[in-house]
């Protein structure tokens, strides 16, 4: 072989060398992050993991925080505020209601009518729209205004038919934000949640404000009560099946209610009702307990929220913020390896992977996972491996699972302050009713409260208890509370 030859054979032979180099480095590297990935979503599942020992604490935690709400004003995070809603509607009331409801997401108006019979309950009429987002950061004016015109609107659409005897329409309200109430139909805004940030309205009264509005554009309606939305789903749940004293929604965001004894509300005193109890709206968003399985995302989520240190409940349960959690576990695997290419930043983004996309990857059961293929293909990340996409399920498994089984801790608590739990004495069939965007649409966290809900009470006490879907539960049960408010 001459010089040449040798000269060339071994550049070749040092140039495959070096190329395989290059790519038992490259390779080595995508192990590498690959590794790291694995290692954040593990490390995520880990802090997000809620045994049912721990689910027992928080339950304890629950039940003594009702308590101390109780028994003095700002004794607990929970507010547990009263409705003075002490008669539910029990089937005989009659005549034509409304209902309108402002949601976190939604805004609902709807029509009933009622025959006098628990059977003839005819819901006429539900719109359901987004709430324009302008509307969340405007003024009080702006907001009030934009809700009579849209009553406004309905009304016209209806004609005489239903109002051909000229009488004044009875409407609730029903406002799915803290209210301090003075009765029924009157309430002050205590706070703002899930996004909502109009700071003058807080102090105001709600159902004046809107009575306001409908009376400035000249509408004979009557804003006759103030309905908690949660409060709005009791009502339809107990109209329907009286063993029914605790409602939850789960929609944007997460509240319960229950009946309570007037003498275990022992910061009202002297407190009287012909019924001997009152509804009490807890605000459990607010709640909090050391035993949540809190993560860094959780708590960064708060902290860049519109409300920090506020509703650490909801935050890790509720529809606004379930997506969020997801993707700030996305953004930190994207920061610390390159797996979802060069279209990342999207995930730097706010609130840009919504709940609804959590449980569409979710409860995606297509072999190669295109589901979830196509979710981050519309966010404008594309060419996602499939082991990538795997993870990404894993991660809204992790969320999901975590929120339902904290769900259930919170109703279980809820039967531990009333002795439904089997504890105290023998067990009484108890209906709870749940209604919210959420619970109703994503079957994953419906599955997992209900099992871990099993699981806490143990087989033979969950028998006596009923878990109720209730959907637009809290606007149809408003409307029922007004007629029968009305009527006693
Ligand atoms: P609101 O909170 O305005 O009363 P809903 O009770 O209908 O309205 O809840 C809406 C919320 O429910 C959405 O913001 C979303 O978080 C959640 N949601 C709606 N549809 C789904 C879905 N398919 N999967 C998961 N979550 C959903
Ligand atoms: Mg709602």
């Amino acid at each position: 072989m001459g010089k040449v030859a040798v000269a060339f054979a071994s550049a070749a032979v040092v140039a495959a060398c070096s190329v395989a180099a290059v790519m038992v480095r490259r390779r080595v590297k995508s192990r590498r992050k690959w590794r790291t990935v694995v290692e954040i979503v593990k490390e995520f599942e880990e802090g997000c993991d809620a045994p049912v020992g721990r689910l027992r604490h928080v339950v304890d935690a629950m039940a003594v925080e009702m308590h101390a709400g109780l028994a003095s004003e700002g004794g607990s995070k929970l507010k547990m505020l009263l409705t003075y809603v002490h008669d539910l509607p029990n089937g005989t009331e009659k005549g034509t209601y409304y209902a309108l409801h402002l949601g976190g997401t939604y805004f609902r108006i709807l029509r009933v009518h009622l025959g006098g019979e628990r059977s003839y309950l005819d819901v006429q009429d539900v719109e359901r729209h987004p709430i324009p987002s302008h509307l969340m950061n405007s003024t009080s004016e702006v907001l009030f205004n934009f809700l009579a015109f849209s009553l406004e609107r309905f009304i016209q659409k209806e004609g005489n038919e239903s109002n051909s005897q000229g009488v004044k329409r009875e409407l609730a309200f029903t406002f799915s934000f803290p209210v301090k109430h003075t009765c029924i139909s009157s309430g002050v805004l205590i706070k703002w949640t899930k996004g909502f940030e109009i700071s003058e309205m807080v102090g105001k009264d709600i159902a004046e404000c809107l009575q306001g509005a409908l009376n400035r554009r000249g509408l004979d309606i009557h804003v006759a009560a103030l309905v908690n939305d949660t409060v709005g789903a009791l009502s339809l749940g107990y109209y329907h099946d009286p063993d029914t004293v605790v409602a939850v929604v789960f929609g944007t965001g997460s509240n319960a209610c229950y009946l309570e004894r007037t003498d275990a509300i022992i910061k009202c005193q002297g407190l009287l009702t012909t019924s001997g109890s009152m509804v009490v709206n807890m605000e459990w968003g607010n709640f909090w307990s050391s035993h949540l399985p809190r993560t860094a995302y959780d708590i960064d989520l708060d902290a860049e929220s519109s409300n920090p240190n506020d509703m650490g409940f909801e935050k890790m349960i509720a529809g606004l913020y379930l997506g969020d959690i997801v993707r700030r576990v996305i953004l930190r695997m994207s920061q610390e390896s390159d797996i979802f290419g060069p279209s990342s930043s999207v995930f730097s983004q706010p609130y840009v992977l919504r709940t609804n996309s959590v449980s569409a990857m979710h409860e995606d059961d297509t072999p190669e996972l295109q589901e979830v293929a196509r979710i981050l293909k519309d966010l404008g990340v594309s060419d996602v491996p499939l082991k990538v996409r795997k993870l990404m399920v894993k991660i809204c498994d992790v969320v999901t699972r975590r929120a339902g089984r904290l769900a259930a801790a919170g109703i279980a608590g809820i039967l531990k302050k009333i002795g439904r739990d089997g504890e105290m004495q023998m067990q009484r069939r108890t209906v709870v009713g749940v209604e919210g965007g959420l619970y109703m649409k994503y079957t994953m966290f419906r599955e997992y409260m209900e099992e871990a809900l099993v699981e806490i009470l143990g087989e033979e006490v969950s028998q006596y208890v009923v878990v109720k879907a209730m959907e637009d539960g809290s606007s149809i049960g408003s409307a029922l509370l007004v007629a029968s408010s009305l009527q006693s």
